[in-house]
Order: structure tokens, then sequence, then C-alpha cells
């Protein structure tokens, strides 16, 4: 089985970009995002009998904070590629969260939403992030792209609220639109995958909803995004159309790019994609092939997989696209989550930069412009 797995795996990258120096692109999803809004919170939803401690997004993923902003970057520059800086993080970013007073005030007949620079100054320890990031991007550690606009399905959402689900509304007294609960469907990410529908027709306000986020993107950063990573995985054709559109030419993602089916469930087709491959608009997709989720799988086993798959990677000359989500840096649920991220995360790039002392460390729209530039 292993052995199938692995050459699958083989044949799907054949057609893949290759590269003769070592390059290393790290892939951090859901920064701007709220998920389980506080501590306080996560354990009135346990009084109340939700199931917290089955996901470790209800236990440690909250808004990020000035100092996990700080405790990175001072990771990222102890090592330096062979441009001299630090490693770098590309931070995709959700616009927006939703506003849950406004929701409530229009009695959950409408939804409303509320930019991610807001929601910074609403919460806590979080008013100086954006400036910090902004000085993470100028000292070349960060680079800034498009993660959507809120990290939610708002049709479901609203449709749970409106008919009252008993769940979803006692996540939402306590400012959480993702409970992972979803008793009524056994399905985990019930709100999350922003771009799924039910039916075609929810496409035309999906896409209102990303010019929104891309607006606010625009003004916060002060710049466009080149690149973009779809919520969960899942987007269709015409999600590709508006992105060109809008000059973002280069489409983060997994192995399988889920594109939601013409009805109601959570189905979808997969589309399997390789690195560097280009559609019929110009736009390239890029594939990660090292996962590393110190918060999901335990520090140890997570550098054990991630230094398997990084040296797998530069065995076959492909550029090591890693994942790594918010939820492993953030400290407001659980400081000891982040330090232990980022010990793990210290060890994984001291030991890629003695293994390989020629690595570049790329962020998302700088690897693309080598995939242009190099492309037959
Ligand atoms: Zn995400």
């Amino acid at each position: 089985m292993k052995l199938f797995r692995e050459l699958k795996r083989w044949v799907l990258d054949l057609p893949s970009w290759r590269t003769h120096n070592p390059i290393l692109t790290i892939e951090s999803d859901d920064w701007g995002s709220i998920r389980m809004s506080s501590s306080q919170a996560r354990d009135a939803l346990k009084s109340l009998g939700h199931t917290i401690e089955a996901n470790p997004y209800q236990l440690y993923d909250g808004l990020e904070t000035n100092e996990d902003i700080d405790r990175l970057q001072e990771v990222l520059r102890e090592v330096s590629g062979i441009s001299g800086l630090g490693a770098v993080f590309t931070l995709n970013y959700c616009a927006a969260n939703p506003d849950f007073e406004k929701i409530e005030e229009a009695n959950f007949k409408r939804y409303f939403r509320e930019p991610f620079h807001q929601t910074y100054q609403t919460y806590s320890k979080s008013q100086d992030v954006i400036e910090k990031v902004k000085n993470g991007v100028h000292g070349e550690v960060f680079e800034v792209q498009f993660h959507g606009a809120e990290h939610l399905n708002v049709n479901r959402w609203m449709r749970a609220l409106q008919k009252g689900d008993k769940q979803t509304r006692e996540a939402f007294y306590e400012g959480i639109f993702s409970p992972a609960i979803a008793s009524s469907t056994g399905y985990t990410m019930e709100y999350m995958d922003a771009l799924d529908y039910d039916n075609r027709s929810e496409i035309t306000q999906q896409i209102q909803s990303l010019n929104e986020g891309l607006n606010i993107f625009r003004e916060v950063w002060g710049e466009s995004p080149q690149s973009f990573i779809a919520p969960c995985y899942r987007w269709g054709k015409p999600i590709e159309d508006f992105l060109a559109a809008n000059s973002i030419y280069f489409i983060q993602g997994q192995r399988a790019q889920l594109h939601p089916k013409n009805e109601p469930g959570f189905s979808q087709r997969k589309i399997y994609r390789y690195t560097g491959q280009k559609n019929k608009l110009g736009q390239i997709y890029s594939v990660r092939n090292v996962i590393f989720e110190p918060s999901l799988y335990g520090q140890k086993q997570a550098l054990i997989m991630a230094k398997q798959q990084i040296r797998y990677a530069f065995k076959w000359k492909l550029p090591a696209i890693v994942s790594s989500h918010r939820i492993n840096y953030t400290s407001r649920l659980d400081q000891t989550n982040r330090e232990s991220s980022l010990a793990a995360l210290k060890e994984l790039l001291h030991w890629v930069k003695n293994e390989y002392t020629d690595v570049a460390f790329l962020g998302s729209s700088a690897l693309s412009e080598r995939i242009k530039k190099t492309k037959r």
C-alpha cells in the first residue's frame, strides 16, 4: 500500500516544475481569521456539552497576537538562505470575519462582515499585528497573500442561524462560527469551506464576497495579492476567472483541487494538480508537498514527517512547499502551543540549512516568479 502511494506520488509529480537548487517555501493559512474566540468561550462551550478536545483547532486556534508575530519573526531570522536574509513565511490572509453584533441586531436576517483589521482592534493583544507584519514584509521574512474574504460558508451558516440551530447559535453567542460540532451532518468543516456550494447560483454571491475581501486586502496591505489559496482547497472554475480578472496568476493548493459539485451536501470532484501546471487563463498552480503541523501531529511526529517529505522533494529536484497553518503559531488560547511549535520550526529550519547549505527560502510569489522565468 505504501509502495503504491509512493509510486502514485512519483507519477503525479512527473510533469512538475523542477529546480537544481533546493527551494523551501512555507505557506501558512488562516491569518486574520478568528476561529476559537477565547479560552473563556472554549470553556463555556465545553460546559454546554460541546466536544472540544476532539479537535486541535478548537483547543488552540485563536486570533494571532502582537507577540505571536514577534516570536515567529525571531525564529525566521535565526537562519538565512543564500540571499542572506531569514527564512520566509507566506501568510495567507482572510480579509474578514462576521460582524456578530450587526447580524444579531438584524435578527439573523442579514449577513454583515467585519474587515480583519477591525477585528484586530476589538480583540485584546492584537492591535499592532498589522504594523508588525508590515515590518516583516519589509524585512523580507513575510509575504502576505489572499485566503479569501471570511473563512466561512456564509449561506450554510446563515441558514443554520435562521433555523435557530441550537449548537450553531450557542457558538455564535461566544463569537465563534466554526464550532466543528456538525451534529447534523457529521462533517467537521461544515461552515469553513467558504467556496463550496449546493447550487451553482451561489457563486455570484461568493465572488462578490471575494471582491470585497480583495478591496480590504489592498486597503490594508497597500498592494494586491499575487497568489490565492482557497479555504479548505475547495474552489471552482468561476473563481479562477475572477482571480485572473484581478491579476492573480498563482494558485496555491494541495495535490487535489476539490471542485464543488452542483448538488446539495459536501461532495466535490478531485482534479489533480502539479507544481508549474498552467491553465488556459495563464494561471500557475503549485502543490504543497510537505506538511509541518506540530499542533496537529505533535512536535516529534511533525518533524519526522516534514524532514522525510523535504528529503523526498529535494531528491527529485522539486521545490519543498510546506503547509504550516496559523494554528501552530498562535498563543491566544495556549502559550505552550506556540512555543512548542516554534521550537520544532527552529529545529526544522536549522536542519534544512545544515543538510542543504545552498537552500533558498522563497515566498509563494517569489517561487511563482522563478517558475515563470524558467518554464519551458
Ligand atoms: Zn484555511
